[in-house]
């Protein structure tokens, strides 16, 4: 199995040949042709499975071949991680795969100035990676438009559920619009994790690795 054979396009298969990869991790198989298929994703996966170029991928794939612009403000595609360390390493991969794409994109978190993170959002993005609090913080003060996102990723859930993101990530939610496409990435399952993939997502497939 080839990244080819999934289905990416020429610009995303060079990225991913120029980071060095040959072979597709099992989540990657598994999550890259169920994203591109449009539908939502609920996986399950530890860090180290390459779960992130799994989601950045198709994601990437997605909003390129939808090929619509974001207006001031907008975003097209959020990802949500609980913390910073894992914001920025997810904005990375979002810039390091996305090199041969005309793509905007910017990671923001707490505990740090906030007006470098409103210019780069004020001309909109097509993915932005963020910590929950912050990103409410800036929704609130309307600095940034979620009204038009297409694909929401929850990275992590399960840690964002005991750092006790829940409310926040509620409040994300009631910005969103309804027609969406939701993945969702956790390392376990519990009760809490359950209810929320049941309320978020939509007739998802399923990744166990
Ligand atoms: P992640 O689980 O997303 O944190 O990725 C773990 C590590 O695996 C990262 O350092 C990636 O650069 C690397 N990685 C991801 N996909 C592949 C692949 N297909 N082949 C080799 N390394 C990979």
């Amino acid at each position: 199995m080839t990244f080819s054979e999934l289905g990416l396009r020429a610009e995303l298969l060079r990225a991913v040949e120029e980071q060095g990869y040959t072979v597709p991790t099992p989540i990657q198989r598994q999550a890259i042709p169920a994203v591109l298929a449009g539908g939502d994703l609920l996986a399950s996966a530890q860090t180290g499975t390459g779960k992130t170029a799994g989601f950045t991928l198709p994601l990437l794939q997605r909003l390129a071949g939808g090929g619509a612009r974001p207006g001031a403000r907008q975003v097209r595609a959020l990802v949500l991680t609980p913390t910073r360390e894992l914001a920025a390493q997810v904005g990375e991969s979002v810039a390091d795969y996305g090199r041969h794409l005309k793509m905007r994109s910017h990671v923001i978190f707490g505990g740090v100035g906030q007006q470098p993170q409103v210019d780069a959002i004020r001309p909109g993005l097509d993915v932005l990676i963020a910590t929950p609090g912050r990103l409410l913080d800036l929704h609130q003060q309307k600095h940034v438009d979620l009204s038009k996102v297409e694909i929401l990723v929850l990275d992590e859930a399960d840690r964002m559920l005991d750092m006790g993101f829940i409310h926040d990530i509620k409040k994300v939610l009631r910005a969103l619009p309804a027609k969406r496409q939701n993945l969702l990435f956790s390392a376990t399952f519990s009760d809490e994790i359950q209810q929320l993939a049941g309320k978020l997502l939509d007739k998802p497939a399923m990744i166990e690795v």
